[in-house]
């Protein structure tokens, strides 16, 4: 876990504010982190990966969001889409995509469509089965990493139930429009992929084709969920850092703002906001780890904290920060517009309430 983590840093280095601003990554940088099995480092080392538990990964991925979100974008969609191939396929299925996703090759996992976003049941995308070949028709939004991707894990419907199949990005029929414009996380190569027609051989429909989109869906998204709760606590890090560096240093008023007690209170909020985001990390990180039934659940509820928390972290550090922070590329604006869309996604803040209402209502899981 220190070489994975001394090699993300040694990859982003000072370049994440030169990556937000120019809306992209290096290619060559993003498939050196994906060689090095960073990217989805719970891989086991059969498959070529780095084998870290759930938690060791988490630190990982934490760090990498102190750092750059976009890059920690790159590795929650990886980590799904490695984790969704290795819970739903063959052996001979694993053995044929997670050596690709720790070795170079990264891909998008593609669930949200323009009329499918908080409602997955009203995907329309098409998944069919034909003798050997796999149709799959359809159009999925906001797709991340989908611009850098050679893999995308592709979810549809499949009769009466759903499916998940995993199609090459340069496989005939496939078109990738990126979104020219995200607000955060700006180079994490969101984009628009279109399926027309496109056919793949039938070993790439993963097993469990038929089974509700609803489990199909929530497996992958724990592991998601999870990876962006780690990379929020990450932004708090990266906040507190920066706010208590310049709280110390910058003078006004004859003595350090950090003197000042309302800012001091902010430093407050924001050591405690670590904390909190941190812990429900590790608590469902311990849950994936033990094989515990309410991972699920624990998922939910560090991703729903953690993002907000990040969110309101974000706000607090551009505040201590002042004009210094108000700049496009700095780390706190960066955090401020990263950690907003961290409420959008994996199940939004108020998908996540309702999920964890319905556990309260039922007592499951
Ligand atoms: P809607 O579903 O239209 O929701 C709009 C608002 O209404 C939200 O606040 C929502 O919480 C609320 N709402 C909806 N239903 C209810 C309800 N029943 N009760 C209460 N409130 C409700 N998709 C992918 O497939 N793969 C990706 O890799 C991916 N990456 C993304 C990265 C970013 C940065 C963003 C912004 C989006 C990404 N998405 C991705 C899409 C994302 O999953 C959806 O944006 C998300 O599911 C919300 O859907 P929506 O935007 O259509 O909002």
């Amino acid at each position: 876990a220190d070489g994975a983590r001394a090699a993300l840093g040694e990859l982003v280095g000072d370049r994440a504010e030169e990556w937000d601003l120019a809306g992209r990554i290096p290619a060559e940088t993003v498939r050196e982190a994906a060689r090095r099995g960073l990217l989805c480092a719970q891989v086991a080392a059969e498959h070529g990966g780095l084998g870290l538990d759930s938690r060791a990964n988490g630190e990982l991925t934490a760090y990498a969001g102190s750092l750059c979100s976009s890059l920690r974008s790159l590795m929650t969609s990886q980590g799904m889409a490695a984790w969704t191939v290795q819970r739903f396929g063959t052996a001979a299925q694993r053995g044929m995509f997670l050596p690709r996703l720790t070795g170079g090759e990264t891909a998008g996992v593609a669930f949200s469509e323009s009329g499918a976003g908080s409602d997955l049941s009203a995907m329309r995308t098409e998944i069919r089965r034909e003798g050997d070949t796999v149709h799959v028709t359809g159009a999925k939004v906001w797709v991340t990493g989908a611009a850098y991707a050679s893999l995308l894990v592709v979810f549809g419907t499949y009769g009466s139930g759903a499916a998940v199949v995993v199609v090459p990005a340069d496989a005939p029929g496939v078109r990738i429009e990126r979104v020219p414009d995200p607000m955060g996380c700006r180079a994490a190569g969101h984009a628009d992929v279109h399926l027309d027609g496109v056919r793949v051989p039938a070993d790439h429909l993963l097993s469990g084709a038929g089974l509700p989109v609803a489990l199909l869906a929530t497996t992958a998204l724990t592991y998601g969920r999870l990876s962006v709760a780690w990379g929020c606590a990450g932004i708090l890090r990266a906040c507190l850092d920066s706010a208590a560096a310049h709280a110390r240093t910058r003078e006004q008023f004859g003595k350090p703002l950090a003197d000042h007690q309302l800012v001091a209170r902010h430093l407050a909020e924001l050591a405690v906001a670590e904390q909190v985001a941190l812990r429900c990390c590790e608590h469902a990180s311990a849950c994936w780890d033990e094989n515990r039934p309410e991972l699920g659940t624990q998922a939910v509820v560090a991703k729903y904290v953690a993002s907000r928390e990040a969110v309101q972290g974000a706000a607090t550090a551009v505040q201590v920060l002042a004009s210094r922070g108000a700049r496009d590329g700095h780390p706190v604006a960066r955090a401020y517009r990263d950690a907003k869309l961290m409420e959008i996604i994996e199940g939004s803040t108020e998908i996540s309430q309702l999920l964890l209402a319905d556990h309260v209502r039922t007592g499951r899981g």
